[in-house]
């Protein structure tokens, strides 16, 4: 009898010891790991530098003899210094462009597409999925004519359209919120007006 008591008790602490390792697994497993909680903003500065040459800034193009609107921005940096990923994404085009050079873009998702021009060398070829803030080329060519100074020429499409990258670059997951406003149409007064 005594020998079946001490089977159960070993059963018993069995069954505990099981049971404590289960729960402490559950709980590791169930902390909730924040979305993105590895960078801090969506777009980062995909070059280490300066603004020189702003977005929809009028530049002359002496080459061709016209006036052009910049389509980007501008990074000053040094010959060969290295470009990242300004957010993760896959490289869906290579290639050269008559305004701005070598050129290589990311699609981010459906409607975000980040542009880098005036590149030196590309290390990534198309089709590569690339993280925020891996190394995808260098600068040192002379091929945009916005700026004679070594610089990466940096663009965002968002459904088709460039826009400013000054102000993508500025959201920041801790204050998201302050970019979000919340437009009342007169529909959503009905909602209140209508008990
Ligand atoms: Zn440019």
């Amino acid at each position: 009898m005594f020998f079946v008591n001490l089977i159960c008790i070993h059963k018993k602490c069995a069954a505990g010891i099981f049971l404590f390792f289960l729960f402490s697994f559950l709980i590791l497993i169930c902390q909730p790991v924040p979305l993105y909680s590895y960078c801090k903003s969506p777009f980062i500065m995909p070059l280490n530098g300066s603004i020189t040459v702003k977005f929809r800034q009028v530049y002359r193009d002496e080459e061709k003899e016209i006036s052009r609107r910049h389509t980007g921005i501008d990074i000053e940096g040094r010959y060969g210094q290295k470009v990242i990923a300004a957010a993760n994404g896959m490289v869906s085009y290579i290639g050269f462009s008559p305004t701005g050079g070598r050129t290589l873009v990311i699609k981010h998702n459906k409607n975000i597409r980040t542009t880098y021009l005036n590149l030196l060398q590309i290390y990534v070829p198309v089709g590569t999925s690339v993280k925020q803030g891996e190394v995808i080329a260098s600068i040192g060519a002379e091929d945009d004519p916005s700026s004679s100074s070594y610089h990466l020429h940096f663009g965002i499409i968002y459904d088709g359209k460039y826009i400013d990258p000054e102000d993508v670059l500025a959201i920041d997951y801790s204050s998201i919120s302050k970019f979000i406003h919340l437009k009342y149409l007169p529909f959503d007064f009905k909602l209140y007006y209508s008990n």
